[in-house]
């Protein structure tokens, strides 16, 4: 599964890309121009190989991990408009819910039954509900779940959050973790170039509304993840440039835990005619993405979009877990797209690598009674990630100091 990293032959590889890879293997930090040239290579076996070195350097230990909960959207109502979003109703359309609360209770009830411990909680950018309803939402779940880690809001909510109350970002995210957030998912980034942003949403978080969010919320003590969904109008320099942002505010706060980054899936969305990017373009973005966050802890294969096969060998392309196993997922199977995995099919998928498959919490610490022995085998059969903004499931996390020592494992 690991080895020391060689550089290719040197007979059949271009130049430029022998030593673009075996400088960044040896710790240099990779460049933007770099980082491009590397996208624009066919070479995707050695950028490949090298991503997997730095991964060993990084995640030496003999397991993968992986980790279990159910995404719910409290409500697909969205002022926004996402061209790439199969999932949001506008305002007063005749199929834009709000979760009743009693139902939404019951799904977390289900996700506890069988051994989940937090919810990935996101919705679109309701018009009408205000601060205190999210504030009362989460003191509820935590008043009767308060084991269970709500990892909730992706930024564009955060965001639209300060607008419908006109308080400030600070006293938002200060306001929602009293009432109980627990960390926050790092949706909504698609490419993080406003030229971008532009083209493909309106009324949504622009790029550097999207990281201050983040910036506040790791000066609070939280921490986050970060995502990347590419392959729409994107160039390859804005994926680029995307990485850079991600780069310079973990330089600036330490606060990003993990990585993932998904190929945009058009099926069912206004961009239907863009052709789907495939796994070579999947995989070799999220190797150049390991070379590039070097500064980033842990990246997140996206085996729902990928599906099982591509998912796991992300594993030997720069990422070192396996993401959520998730009990729901509305926003990815909107867009038609949706993979499964059952719990032996995802514990498999790192086993046959000749990693031991292990769980972990949103916090990356492992369960110890798990150790190489099964979960419950009543887990039902997973169903893609993805908030709705195509956020993933994957990690965020929250300093020890603020989290309810309830909602550790
Ligand atoms: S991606 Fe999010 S913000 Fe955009 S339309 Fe969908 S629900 Fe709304």
């Amino acid at each position: 599964m690991t080895g020391p990293y060689t550089p290719a032959d040197p007979t059949t590889m271009t130049p430029p890309i022998d030593r673009i890879l075996a400088d960044t293997v040896a710790g240099k930090r990779l460049s933007a121009a770099d980082a491009l040239v590397l996208l624009q290579s066919p070479y995707l076996a050695s950028i490949g190989r090298a991503a997997n070195a730095v991964t060993a350097r990084l995640h030496p230990e003999p397991y993968r991990t992986y980790n279990i909960d159910r995404n719910i959207n409290y409500t697909n109502v969205c002022t926004a408009v996402c061209d790439f979003c199969a999932f949001y109703r506008p305002p007063k359309h005749a199929e834009g819910y709000v979760l009743d609360r009693d139902v939404l209770m019951g799904k977390i009830a289900e996700m506890v039954s069988v051994g989940g411990d937090q919810i990935l909680l996101q919705g679109g950018l309701h018009p009408t509900l205000e601060l205190e309803w999210y504030e009362e939402l989460l003191r509820d779940i935590k008043a009767r779940f308060p084991q269970v880690n709500v990892h909730g809001f992706s930024p564009p909510e955060i965001h639209h959050f300060t607008k419908i109350s006109k308080r400030p970002l600070r006293e938002v995210l200060e306001r929602l973790a009293r009432a109980g957030l627990g960390s926050l998912p790092g949706g909504g980034g698609e490419i993080l170039v406003d030229r971008v942003r532009k083209e493909i949403t309106r009324g949504k978080v622009l790029t550097d509304d999207w990281l201050n969010v983040h910036r506040e919320w790791h000066a609070l003590g939280g921490r986050s993840t970060a995502t990347m969904m590419f392959g729409h109008v994107e160039t390859l320099a804005e994926r680029v440039e995307h990485l850079e942002r991600i780069r310079e505010l973990q330089d600036e706060t330490g606060g990003l835990t993990a990585f993932i980054c998904w190929s945009f899936q058009p099926e069912n969305t206004d961009l239907a005619t863009i052709p789907p990017a495939g796994p070579f373009d999947y995989l070799r973005t999220q190797a150049v993405a390991r070379l590039f966050l070097d500064n980033v802890p842990n990246i997140q294969s996206s085996w729902v979009t990928q599906g099982r096969e591509i998912g796991q060998l992300a594993l030997l392309f720069g990422a070192n877990d396996m993401g959520s196993l998730m009990l729901e997922e509305n926003v990815v199977s909107a867009a038609g797209t949706v993979h499964h995995l059952t719990l032996a099919e995802m514990r498999s998928a790192i086993s046959e690598l000749g990693w031991i498959p292990r769980r972990r919490n949103v916090f990356y610490e492992l369960f110890e009674d798990e150790a190489d022995g099964p979960l419950p085998a009543t887990l039902p059969a997973a169903a893609a990630p993805c908030g709705p903004t195509g956020c993933g499931s994957t990690g965020a996390l929250l300093q020890p100091s603020l989290v309810p020592a309830a909602a550790k494992s």
